[in-house]
């Protein structure tokens, strides 16, 4: 399949040929030729399958004929987080630079003057937050009543962070005759009966089975006490041949203290979280993909979105409480068919989120060991157990012993290469891994157990960084029965 064979005209055709693509993505050929054929669209896809210029390339076709008026943009792009709307943002102006299409971003966190003014002289593409939009509707900046193409991008992220009553409020100000597109990297029944309320038909796309993690991340998980996690992170470090990486952390105050004693080791780091102002986000994941800084401490906002070409590595300080935000955060590497490893540093405690990412994935998550670092004590598990973890994995049987002595050669391989700019700082020493160990067969009982790659309910409120926010009173969800006019008497 060639991109000229999807009905695209010149200007993109020119325009994605000095991106450099060759031919288009799965979903780009899927999806492409019926959004020009224009119908709604349900797409299953996560970032790093080229998602992105599927719904731009052919909106910026249809777009091309048409102006925009003042206040009133022709089409809306709802995005979870401001790094994904910059990103889309940035499609846009690659993709139509041959066209004279005019764009607006609303995101929180930034000054609004300059993209006021696009607005007021009219936009044909309008890329927003939730929360920025709704703000702007209310005080009269922008019209819905001419938006043509809707695209809800990301939309298992934006159930996960509370945005979609905000979501459906804007859609509910958008006419009814539109097209719409609608992208999830998930779609557990939940998500495809909320994708339906939006939609009108839908031609159905999908490029990889739920949830899966790319085939080119090498993935392993080590298991230790909560206290070795910095030293175990800096000996991974030494240890394998990293050349750029991301950090992740469940809480921004956690990303903070990581960043900041990795600095104190030396280590080229910068730090990424949701309480950091918009230029300052913007200015660090600058220079991390320019590569000014070789290791990013991010919160699960930097999960989405973030395309850093050819990044060599991801590790988990924390284990994600969400399974699909596994899957978000090593799909940081491994893109665009490139090889990519991944490493979770889990606690006991932890255990039960590993056994819902495993149950998610269908299949365990290879064991590694180092040597210098103690598996955590029994105590540890057995306290972790009775808070309802799972039991300590089984020794490895002799019998695999070969086959995982294989898959480790090139690890062997990898570290024997030359330092990188991550770890130069790190004292030079050489720290063995064990090969990753065998997966373990599940037991019986545990292959009863439902999935449960959800251990908190889904609608408590969180703030970009998954971190809880308090809910006031009754929050979000009045009941209908008090929002009711009070019948007058007599
Ligand atoms: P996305 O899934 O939209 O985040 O895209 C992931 C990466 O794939 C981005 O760096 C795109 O520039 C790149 N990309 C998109 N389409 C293609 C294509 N047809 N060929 C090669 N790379 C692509």
């Amino acid at each position: 399949m060639r991109f000229a064979d999807l009905g695209l005209g010149p200007e993109v055709l020119k325009a994605v040929e000095e991106a450099g693509y060759l031919e288009p993505t799965p979903i780009q050929a899927q999806a492409i030729p019926h959004i020009l054929m224009g119908r709604d669209v349900l797409g299953t896809a996560q970032t790093g399958t080229g998602k992105t210029a599927g719904f731009t390339l052919p909106m910026i076709e249809i777009l091309a004929a048409g102006r925009a008026k003042a206040r009133m943009p022709r089409s809306l792009i709802i995005e979870p987080t401001r790094e994904l709307a910059d990103q889309v943002a940035r499609n846009f102006e690659t993709y139509g630079k041959f066209h004279k299409l005019s764009m607006a971003l609303l995101i929180g966190g930034v000054g609004m003057a300059e993209q006021e003014k696009r607005l007021d002289r009219g936009v044909d593409v309008l890329i927003v937050t939730p929360g920025r939009l709704l703000d702007m509707i209310e005080r009269g900046k922008v019209m819905l009543t001419g938006v043509k193409i809707l695209v809800i991008d990301e939309a298992d992220r934006m159930m996960d962070m509370g945005f979609m009553p905000d979501v459906q409020k804007i859609v509910s100000y958008l006419p009814p005759i539109r097209q719409t597109l609608f992208f999830s990297a998930t779609m557990p029944p939940e998500m495809r009966r909320l994708a339906d309320s939006f939609l009108t038909n839908p031609k159905e796309v999908a490029v990889a089975p739920q949830a899966t993690a790319a085939a080119t991340v090498e993935q392993a998980i080590l298991y230790i006490s909560a206290g070795d996690k910095r030293e175990a992170l800096r000996q991974l470090l030494r240890a394998e041949n990293v050349r750029n990486a991301i950090v992740f952390c469940n809480r921004k105050r956690d990303v903070n203290l990581l960043h900041k004693s990795l600095l104190k080791h030396g280590l080229n780091t910068a730090e990424l979280h949701g309480d950091m102002a918009q230029s300052a986000r913007m200015a660090t994941l600058e220079k991390f993909k320019n590569g000014e800084i070789s290791m990013l401490v991010a919160s699960d906002v930097a999960a989405r979105g973030l395309d850093v070409q050819g990044l060599s590595h991801v590790f988990n300080f924390d284990v994600p409480i969400h399974a699909e935000d596994y899957v978000h955060r090593i799909g940081r590497t491994g893109r665009a068919g490139q090889s990519g490893h991944a490493f979770t540093l889990a606690t006991p405690a932890e255990r039960k989120y590993v056994t819902a990412i495993e149950e998610m994935l269908g299949k365990p998550i290879p064991t590694i060991q180092l040597d210098a670092i103690a598996p955590p004590a029994p105590e540890e598990e057995e306290a972790a157990e009775a808070r309802g973890g799972r039991r300590k994995r089984p020794a490895r049987a002799k019998s695999e012993k070969a086959e995982t002595e294989k898959a480790a050669r090139p690890r062997r391989g990898r570290r024997e290469k030359a330092a990188q700019p991550v770890m130069a700082a790190l004292p030079e020493q050489t720290v063995p891994v064990e090969p990753p160990h065998a997966p373990v067969p599940r037991t019986a009982e545990a292959k009863k157990r439902p999935a449960k790659s959800r251990p908190e309910p889904r609608h408590q409120r969180r703030d970009e960084d998954g971190d809880e926010r308090p809910v006031i009173g009754l929050g979000d969800h009045v009941p209908a029965f008090l929002m009711r006019p009070v019948p007058l008497r007599g």
